[in-house]
C-alpha cells in the first residue's frame, strides 16, 4: 500500500499521530531529501529506511517504488515540508500507483497555503492557488495579467530571492492592491505583513527577506 503522508511545514511538533504510526510502520519511506526527512524521523526515533524520490530521478523512481508496492510492500511518500504533490514530488508516484490499482491512502497534515489562508483573514469561501509563478519575468506578468478582475482570494508560493519583483509587478500590473505575506509559519520568526504591495516593498520583511514566503492578495479589498 502506498501511504501520502504530510509531514511539518517548520514546527517538527506539527505531525499527526497516524503520520507517526505509519512512518514507523511502513517498510520503505520515499522522502524527497533523505538528510532533511531524517531529522524529523531522528526527532521521533524512527528507523524506518529511506530512498531518495525528487523532481529530477521521479519518474525513472516511480517505476522502482512500484515494483516494490507490487510485491506487496509497504510505502509512505514524504516531501521536505508539508503535503506530498503540493508544489513538491508526489504526483508521478501517485498516478501511475493509481493507473496500476496500487491501493492508496492519505495521511492529511501541514499545508502552508492552507496554514497562511487561515492566518490571513482574507475571504476563504472562494480561493485559487497558482503555486510558484513562472521565474522568467515576461512569463509571470503575462500571469499576473490573467488576474485581472480576479473576485477569489489569490495564493501563490515565492522564494525570498524573488518576493520584491513579485510585488513589484503586482503593484504594476493589478493597480497596487491588497497583498498579505506570510513567512516562516509555525517556525521561531513566523511573520505576516500586509498592506498595499507598493507598501510592502519598503518593508524589512521584503528588503531584507528571510525564509520561504506564502502570498496572498484579494482585488475586492479596498480599505485595510
Ligand atoms: N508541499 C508544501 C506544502 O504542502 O505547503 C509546499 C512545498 S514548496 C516546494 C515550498 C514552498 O512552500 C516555499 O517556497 C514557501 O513558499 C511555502 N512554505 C513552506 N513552508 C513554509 C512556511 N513554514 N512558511 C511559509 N511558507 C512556507
Amino acid at each position: 500500500m502506498l501511504f501520502i503522508v504530510s509531514t511539518p511545514i517548520g514546527n517538527l511538533k506539527d505531525i499527526t499521530l497516524r503520520a507517526l504510526e505509519t512512518l514507523k510502520a511502513v517498510d520503505l519511506i520515499a522522502a524527497e531529501d533523505t538528510r532533511h526527512t531524517k531529522i524529523l524521523l531522528d526527532h521521533y526515533q524512527i528507523a524506518t529506511p529511506t530512498t531518495s524520490y525528487f523532481e529530477h530521478n521521479q519518474v525513472k523512481k516511480a517505476d522502482y517504488l512500484l515494483g516494490l508496492l507490487k510485491q506487496g510492500k509497504n510505502i509512505a511518500l514524504v516531501t521536505d515540508a508539508g503535503t506530498p504533490g503540493i508544489s513538491d514530488p508526489g504526483y508521478v508516484l501517485i498516478n501511475l500507483a493509481k493507473k496500476n490499482a496500487v491501493p492508496m491512502t492519505v495521511i492529511p497534515g501541514p499545508t502552508a497555503l492552507i496554514a497562511a489562508l487561515s492566518l490571513s483573514g482574507l475571504p476563504t469561501d472562494s480561493f485559487i492557488f497558482e503555486g510558484f509563478l513562472p521565474v522568467k519575468p515576461a512569463a509571470r506578468r503575462k500571469e499576473l495579467e490573467q488576474w485581472k478582475g480576479e473576485k477569489r482570494t489569490v495564493i501563490f508560493y515565492e522564494s525570498p530571492y524573488r518576493i520584491a519583483k513579485t510585488l513589484k509587478d503586482i503593484a504594476e500590473i493589478l493597480d497596487d492592491p491588497y497583498v498579505l505575506c506570510a513567512r516562516e509559519l509555525t517556525k521561531k520568526f513566523e511573520e505576516v505583513v500586509e498592506g498595499r504591495a507598493n507598501e510592502l516593498l519598503q518593508h524589512p520583511a521584503i528588503t531584507k527577506p528571510r525564509g520561504e514566503f506564502v502570498v496572498l492578495l484579494n482585488l475586492r479589498i479596498k480599505d485595510i
